[in-house]
């Protein structure tokens, strides 16, 4: 076997340990890295390292913004604050968000619950996400976690807290009562969002039904 300079077998190594880029795929890369002109190259390094650096969890609801400040969905006076949109994770958001139609914001709970792999509620931005009710009065949740068992469980639980948020225990707190949703079953069963389809989604959201 011919064997390759060291750097750059390091360099196809690294390549194929990314996700969906397998062993051939990350040795096409790396070959075709050699080719580019040295400022390209340059500039893709930088734009990993800018990356890596510069984004970050936006501070209200953990989708993806840069340097610390809130992110796009956020940021946008146009969108109604009291419809919120409960995602696993940023990438969910992001796949809604391509589906369109949604005027509402987001919160990422950072995964599902999973007594098996040792995920409990705490592990989770369940209390950020009822502190986020209160603040910002909110009247519905959409809870869109993935149709799998953990999502489900998941959902379940969410339900149940911001059932209890009607009758709360310190006297002090007034009641609140949110509409709770979930996304229609246009889904295929067990689906992860972010492999669903932009108008799948879309129509999903569009026809949440009462959980
Ligand atoms: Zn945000």
């Amino acid at each position: 076997m011919l064997a390759l300079p060291p750097v750059l077998s390091d360099l196809i190594q690294r390549l194929s340990s990314l996700p969906g880029i397998g062993p051939k795929a990350a040795e096409r890369l790396g070959l075709a890295l050699l080719r580019r002109d040295l400022h390209e190259v340059q500039a893709l390094a930088d734009a990993l390292l800018a990356c890596r650096e510069r984004v970050g969890d936006c501070p209200r609801c953990g989708c993806l913004s840069q340097d610390g400040e809130l992110c796009a969905v956020c940021a946008d006076g146009f969108r109604d604050g009291r419809l919120l949109c409960v995602v696993e994770t940023a990438l969910d958001a992001i796949a809604l968000e391509r589906g369109g139609g949604f005027k509402g914001r987001y919160h990422v709970l950072g995964g599902a619950l999973s007594p098996l792999r040792g995920v409990l509620p705490e592990d989770l931005r369940i209390a950020q996400l009822l502190a986020r009710i209160r603040e910002e009065s909110t009247q519905e949740v959409v809870l869109a976690t993935n149709a799998s068992p953990d999502g489900e469980a998941t959902a379940l639980y969410l339900k149940q807290e911001l059932l209890a948020l009607a009758q709360p225990e310190d006297a002090l707190q007034a009641p609140l009562f949110v509409r709770i949703t979930r996304l229609a079953r246009g889904l295929p069963s067990g689906a992860q969002l972010d492999y669903a389809d932009a108008a799948t989604l879309h129509s999903a959201l569009e026809h949440r039904t009462d959980f």
